[in-house]
């Protein structure tokens, strides 16, 4: 099977109650984690690549790991552009076959982000295949690679302009701002209450907007950015292996679990991986100070990935057993 684009895969994800995991890749190991583990759950998955990726790895990279992805699988893998900058960049992904493109204009005044959203879209869906768009409304607080907005500047998607958006730029599916975002320090602490174990919880998703755009938007797919939970098991490992990750933060799984029921059909997911790796090399450095060969410590980095990958199609998307 080759590339897929988002269309039917969300179809099936918004009808089904579930949603389809979109993690970030960045080099071998993480593409190997995150197939392998969809492979082993028979669940559909997104790998995207960001601006941040493209520049580390180079473009060429990613497509033929991911191109060998689908050979080694043969799962349904889309090929998507994550925050994509402006036309060009979308422009260039198309032409080099991606199977799908955010363009992340939510920064701009509203018409600015319809003009630019439009022309992608044109370009896109007169690609022979089609190839489906990301539109983004509402802006999320975090840092994820070039995309950097501060606390306090961040905006909620305002549900009355959702309808007028899609019509008139024909994107595919939307991602918008109900209090998800991006990083692993995703809430201040003074913006959390402490559970008995003193981890911090944070202020819940806006639920009321996600079902006020679902209600505006039947059928239509929703996206949610920055929905790593930050499970903190894996922030222990690091911190007791010579890190230091204070007050890191991220989105509950119970309320990511009950949004993938509803119209949420893509769910971002990259701090979680990045957590992992992390902890997988810190763990076998400190158990091994004597070893040098990298596919000892990568290796165990991307056990970890996989682990959490597995987990997160079982316990958050439900897309296991999809294909
Ligand atoms: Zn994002």
């Amino acid at each position: 099977m080759p590339l897929v684009n988002t269309k039917e895969m969300f179809a099936k994800a918004y009808n089904g109650g579930y949603a389809i995991g979109a993690f970030n890749c960045n080099n071998m190991e993480i593409v190997q984690a995150i197939t392998e583990a969809a492979k082993e759950c028979n669940s559909p998955v997104i790998l995207q690549v960001s601006a941040g990726a493209r520049k580390y790895a180079k473009p060429i990279y990613l497509k033929k790991m991911v191109e060998a992805a689908v050979e080694d699988t043969g799962l349904p893998i889309v090929l998507h552009l994550d925050h994509g900058a402006d036309f060009e960049m979308c422009k260039d992904c198309i032409d080099g076959g991606f199977t799908s493109v955010m363009i992340d204009a939510s920064s701009k005044p509203f018409e600015e982000n319809i003009e630019i959203t439009r022309k992608v879209c044109e370009y896109a869906h007169a690609h022979k295949p089609y190839v489906t768009v990301e539109a983004e409304l509402g802006t999320l607080a975090g840092i994820e690679d070039d995309v950097k907005v501060e606390h306090g500047s961040e905006s909620y998607t305002k549900p009355e302009d959702v309808e007028e958006f899609v019509r008139r730029t024909g994107c595919d599916s939307l991602a918008i701002a109900i209090g998800t975002s991006h990083g692993a320090y995703k809430f201040k602490p003074e913006q959390c209450t402490r559970d008995e174990n003193g981890v911090l919880c944070p202020p819940p998703l806006r639920f009321d907007i996600l079902e006020e755009v679902s209600k505006r938007l039947p059928g239509f797919p929703i996206v949610l950015h920055g929905s790593s939970s930050v499970n903190q098991e894996y922030v222990k490992i690091i911190n007791e292996n010579g890190g230091q990750l204070k007050d890191a933060v991220g989105v509950p799984e119970k309320q990511l679990r009950q949004a993938a029921k509803l119209a949420v059909c893509k769910i971002n997911i990259d701090s979680d991986l990045r957590l992992a790796m992390t902890a997988g090399i810190r763990e076998h450095f400190n158990a091994h100070p004597d070893h040098f060969d990298p596919r000892q410590y990568i290796g165990d980095g991307r056990k970890y990935v996989k682990d959490v990958v597995k987990h997160k199609i079982m316990e958050v998307l439900g897309s296991n057993d999809k294909i």
